[in-house]
């Protein structure tokens, strides 16, 4: 009898230890841009939202996430079969990986958010779903999954009526907050402004999470500063490759989320970014030795206590007038911005482009230098800054132009630039060897 009772009690032991009471939330560094992420419940489920890209070919066959990352990665941690995939939305670099992922492991049931797609990697995704048999079902707002006894999931998004519009699809991701006693993670794929700004008229304080998922990889079009004021996250992770050639994270977003005090992970320079908790504490793991957003500590931007929401709304409608060429009502936007927060690089960098852009040279010259010398990383003032010097014959620097774009190149090494910033460097140094 008390050998019985032994066993069991040791069994116990061993098996609280083995799956624990944690819950452990892994943002895969996933090379390119693409999100995938790994959740492993207390009792040992397998949850995983999205695969990372490839889109088969479609446009490109340079990347395939789920066959090079994901996969070996599931593996390494010892993992059979998969509970329960969520697809974020239908878009290749959140689904592409997954169709291997489904050829790979068993797979306990799929979710997504149902919008009607028509790309190569969407079919195939629904074809694999088919061909494998697996659990097949759409989520909505307001929908709450039984994932486990102890985890409150709730749907917050899409609607029913999905949103419309050139960002549709983004807009149609799967918005879940994980809820793991004190804990809680907020996971959202690509939604943009318009949806930020519908969950924070729906939802409100309810929005509030420990820890966000960065929306739509950094991108500007994303984490606006009335949904991140909602959320009040500790800390945040974005999903992004090094090789992206995107440009994302946007370094205005990636500011912001200093600014507002907010400790932020990136897997482009963090690599695996996982989160341990008992519910009541958690802690954060990086790959590699953390990065600190932009650069080090030290220069990071003074948390601002003047009015931040005040500063973005100037700062975001005088960008928005620039883009739309309105450069002078633009300018005076940002300078009421700067007016509250003098030490961001970005609102100087994006004044120094209006100045450039109504042939205020000086002036321009002025707040592209104030910018590098705020952040060390400033990418846009040294982009802009190397092109007035090298076509503006009035500011012709064309050697510290050559140094800025190499500079751009150090900083961004894989990006939107990246060609142009090359082309440009060997204009120059042919020029430099040119003799006379
Ligand atoms: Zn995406």
């Amino acid at each position: 009898m008390r050998k019985i009772f032994l066993t069991l009690f040791l069994l116990f032991v061993f098996s609280s230890t083995l799956f624990g009471s944690e819950l452990i939330v892994t943002v895969i560094d996933v090379g390119s841009i693409g999100d995938s992420i790994l959740i492993q419940t207390p009792r040992g489920k397998n949850i995983l939202i999205d695969g990372g890209f490839t889109d088969l070919g479609e446009f490109n066959d340079f990347w395939d996430a789920g066959k090079d990352i994901v996969i070996p990665f599931l593996k390494k941690k010892g993992i059979k079969k998969i509970d329960i995939i969520v697809a974020s939305h239908a878009h290749a670099d959140h689904i592409g990986g997954l169709i291997d992922v489904m050829d790979e492991f068993e797979v306990g049931e799929v979710l997504e958010p149902g919008y009607p797609y028509t790309t190569r990697a969407y079919r195939k995704f629904l074809e694999k779903i088919k061909e494998k048999g697996i659990p097949y079902s759409n989520t909505k707002r307001g929908d709450i999954l039984d994932w486990e006894k102890e985890l409150k999931v709730e749907v917050f998004s899409p609607p029913k009526k999905f949103f419309k519009g050139e960002n549709a699809c983004n807009n149609s991701s799967i918005v879940i907050k994980l809820t793991y006693k004190k804990v809680s993670f907020l996971f959202n794929g690509d939604i943009e402004r318009e949806v930020e700004k519908n969950l924070v008229e729906n939802y409100g304080e309810k929005l509030k999470s420990t820890i966000l998922k960065v929306p739509h990889h950094g991108s500007d079009t994303s984490s606006t500063v009335k949904f991140l004021k909602m959320v009040k996250p500790e800390c945040a992770i974005i999903p992004i490759g090094k090789n992206n050639t995107y440009s994302f994270p946007n370094s205005g977003v990636v500011e912001k989320y200093e600014v507002l005090g907010i400790r932020l992970y990136r897997t482009d320079l963090d690599g695996n970014v996982s989160i341990r908790t008992d519910g009541i504490k958690y802690e954060v793991k990086t790959e590699t030795p953390h990065h600190f957003g932009r650069t080090s500590l030290k220069e990071q931007p003074k948390v601002v206590g003047g009015d931040i929401e005040k500063f973005y709304e100037y700062a975001e409608k005088g960008w928005t007038l620039m883009k739309n060429k309105k450069f002078k009502e633009g300018i005076e936007e940002i300078k009421m911005a700067l007016e509250i927060n003098p030490d961001s690089s970005d609102a100087r960098s994006k004044l120094g482009y209006g100045y450039k852009k109504i042939q205020e040279f000086k002036l321009a010259e002025k707040e592209f230098k104030k910018a590098i010398s705020l952040n060390s990383k400033e990418f846009y003032a040294r982009l802009h800054l190397g092109l007035m010097y090298m076509y503006q014959y009035k500011t012709y620097k064309t050697d510290i132009a050559l140094k800025l774009f190499k500079e751009c190149l150090e900083i961004e090494p894989e990006g939107k630039y990246t060609e142009m910033l090359r082309e440009k460097i060997e204009d120059l140094g042919k020029e430099e060897s040119e003799e006379w």
